[in-house]
């Protein structure tokens, strides 16, 4: 529908004076700052081909009738996240997949023929730099679901780390494209399903990489947010 069409339908339901923005970015998918008369209501333009239970879930949170954000609203966000694809904002110049010590795109190749078929189909870089902070506060890799982007965190690159540790966080991060998170009916985010557990089990070395992971960290992966 139409930004004005739209804006209408929800100033009816709401009962409350709008200023719409709709936009485009990677970073707002919903936000309202409540004033008198008017709120402004920060939306993703998927929000334009809402459901009606959506449509008046919105109404009802911005009425302040729900104080928080119903579940019908976060599936209705996550599922359309899903579909949104910033991968070509990447600056592809600035991937660093080589390192010094372990080869990211030959660890990718290998577990994506191994275990997904070569049907993961994500870019990968090296970030961070190195340095030798305690291990155990720090996030070893993560998934960036809107640039279709797997990081892996620098300070894994280097002699004492083993090859299947950089795999383990690798294929870890590669489930998270397999296994895409949900939103369950409570409304909480489900980032790691029942089947992305059991498929990390099914990790070649997963015995010997959590074994080293309860040697020498604490907190391994902090993907999530
Ligand atoms: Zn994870």
């Amino acid at each position: 529908m139409t930004i004005s069409i739209f804006r209408e339908r929800l100033e009816v339901t709401s009962g409350k004076k709008l200023k719409l923005r709709i936009n485009n970015n990677r970073s707002t998918m919903l936000s309202v700052k409540w004033g008198e008369p008017d709120c402004t209501v920060s939306l993703h333009s998927f929000f334009l081909g809402a459901p009606e239970n959506v449509m008046n879930a919105l109404a009802c949170y911005i009425k302040q009738e729900h104080k928080t954000i119903a579940p019908s609203i976060k599936m209705f966000i996550e599922d359309n996240l899903k579909k949104l694809d910033y991968s070509h904002q990447i600056d592809t110049s600035k991937l660093s997949v080589r390192g010094n010590v372990h080869d990211l795109e030959e660890i990718y190749g290998r577990l994506n023929q191994e275990y997904f078929d070569n049907k993961i189909d994500v870019a990968i870089t090296w970030y961070g730099k190195h340095d030798k902070r305690n291990y155990s506060r720090v996030t070893f890799g993560l998934y960036h679901h809107l640039l279709r982007l797997i990081k892996i965190n620098r300070i894994l690159d280097i002699p004492q780390v083993p090859d299947y540790l950089v795999s383990f966080v690798v294929y870890h991060e590669m489930l998270h494209v397999a296994c895409p998170s949900y939103v369950d009916e409570k409304g909480f985010n489900r980032i790691h399903s029942k089947e992305f557990k059991e498929r990390e089990t099914l990790f070649r070395d997963y015995y010997k990489a959590t074994l080293w992971i309860d040697k020498y960290l604490g907190r391994m992966f902090a993907d999530h947010g």
